[in-house]
């Protein structure tokens, strides 16, 4: 196989950089990764840091794609469904898809990332050069200045291409901002931050809660939601306005803070033995959308991951989606080797840009309007009833997809087509279960033929 005489330069070895890595390794590309800390299969990981995520089927494809996925679900806990938490203690499950053959994964974010950084290693094109952040971008001559976290030391590496993989804050998107004209971003912040607890395995090593749920504890302004790992713990999140009456601000001593879960999440505290020392001590995480008109920089880079489009986290999407573009990526290298033998970056660029911007721009709509719908409608009548009346549609009919499935099962539906037909769907049954107190009163082939003529 033909190779480029110059390595692939990908920043960040995180999940998008690593996943990367191993598609461009397969091709017999060189490809050299830096990543600004240290190997993380030689550390322990610090508390409180999103320490599990749902993988849902987009992942699942590119994972699949490049032959880790049998190895990855080996550690991941199945979750068909949410466990809806009621302040009295009322739990009720609500299914993800039509029956539970369709769940999602609750899997360890970092030992999915060790276990890409090994897979990508197992080539012996590829190298990873940990502990180097990447601190300056030099476009016209493809090169990027890394900086040694602890010596500080300086060095100039040449590639044939960047692939900026450095998360929400890049430092190659940063250089794209310096150097391109008519570049722009922004970030929207929400008002609400989050705080990660932790519900620990029980003395025989049990779950306390029920293991196959996504727990959320709804309650308007903010929700608590809690998923399993495999050693029978659950990685809570508490999702918080960061000021205000109730928030992160004002819950500022013990008893505050005791006595606001006792009212809030009374059936979660027995089972949050540490809550005390974790509030105190975990840190306050920031949500935002990262909106920017480019990803691309000519043959010279590509932005990958949360780098392009970090979302917020509330539809479990920003690694999948990743990990998408990830598989949109080699598919476009694909097609331009099959072409001449060795890519064409700049087309590969441009091709990609073209195929995924609107994706990112959709999930990343989709996945603020999903916060409001956690945090207030599944503890609405008139949501539960839709919900159900969803769930019936989509045992009966075959080809009926509610938005939740689109987006989260069906990958060959793109994140735009599932937005726009979900939204639609959304609307019209929506009004249906306004109007009526049981979802038994409607003709489900009426209402059938309704969604279908809004394809
Ligand atoms: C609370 C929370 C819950 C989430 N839950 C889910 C979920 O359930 N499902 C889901 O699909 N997604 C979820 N996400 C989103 C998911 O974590 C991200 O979308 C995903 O991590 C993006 O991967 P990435 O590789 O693009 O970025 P990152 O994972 O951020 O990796 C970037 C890497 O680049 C490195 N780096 C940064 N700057 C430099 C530099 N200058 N030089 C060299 N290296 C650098 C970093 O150290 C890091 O290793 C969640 C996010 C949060 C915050």
């Amino acid at each position: 196989m033909k190779t480029q005489d110059k390595p692939v330069l990908i920043v960040g070895a995180g999940l998008a950089g690593s996943l990367m890595a191993i598609y461009l390794a397969k091709k017999g590309l060189q490809v050299a990764v830096y990543e600004s800390r240290p190997d993380m299969r030689t550390m322990t990981m610090s508390a409180g840091r999103s320490i599990n995520l749902a993988l849902s089927d987009r992942g699942i494809k590119s994972l699949r794609e490049v032959g880790v996925l049998k190895q990855v679900l080996q550690e991941a806990v199945p979750m068909p469904g949410r466990m809806l938490h009621s302040k009295e203690g009322v739990l009720k499950f609500a299914p993800y898809g039509k029956d539970s053959s369709q769940y999602i994964n609750s899997i360890s974010r970092g030992g999915l990332n060790k276990l890409l950084i090994t897979a990508a290693e197992s080539y012996e094109n590829v190298t990873f050069y940990f502990n180097q952040s990447c601190v300056d971008v030099d476009f016209e001559s493809v090169t990027i200045t890394t900086e040694h976290y602890q010596t500080k030391e300086r060095v100039v590496v040449a590639g044939a291409t960047i692939i900026g993989g450095d998360g929400a804050n890049s430092a190659v998107r940063q250089a794209m901002l310096n150097n391109l004209e008519g570049y722009s971003d922004r970030v929207d912040w929400l008002e609400h931050g989050y705080k990660e607890l932790n519900i620990p395995a029980t003395k025989d090593g049990g779950f306390a809660i029920e293991k196959n749920a996504l727990h959320i504890w709804p309650r308007g302004e903010y929700m608590l939601i809690a998923l399993p790992n495999a050693d029978g713990s659950f990685t809570c999140t508490l999702f918080f306005p960061n000021q205000g009456n109730i928030s992160f601000e004002s819950l500022d001593t013990p008893e505050k803070i005791k006595a606001f879960f006792e009212e809030e999440f009374a059936d979660a505290v027995p089972n949050l033995p540490h809550l005390l020392e974790e509030f105190a001590n975990n840190p306050v995480g920031k949500l935002g959308t990262l909106h920017c008109n480019n990803w691309i920089y000519e043959d010279k880079a590509v932005l990958i991951g949360d780098a392009a489009h970090a979302i917020v986290p509330f539809y479990g999407q920003g690694m999948n989606a990743s990990f998408e573009d990830c598989s949109a990526l080699s598919a476009c290298i694909d097609a331009s080797m099959e072409q001449q033998g060795t890519p064409d970056w700049k087309s590969i660029y441009a091709q990609y840009f073209e195929h995924r911007k609107a994706n990112g721009d959709a999930i990343g709509d989709l996945a603020v309007e999903n916060f409001y719908e956690m945090r207030d409608h599944v503890a609405n009548p008139v949501f539960r009833r839709k919900r159900e009346l969803e769930h019936t549609l989509e045992n009966d009919y075959d080809d009926y997809h509610s938005k939740y499935s689109l987006v989260t099962f069906k990958p060959d539906v793109s994140y735009k087509v599932a937005s726009e037909l979900g939204n639609k769907q959304d609307k019209l049954l929506m009004k249906l279960c306004q109007d009526i107190d049981d979802v038994k009163k409607l003709d489900i082939n009426t209402v059938y033929k309704q969604l279908k003529a809004l394809r």
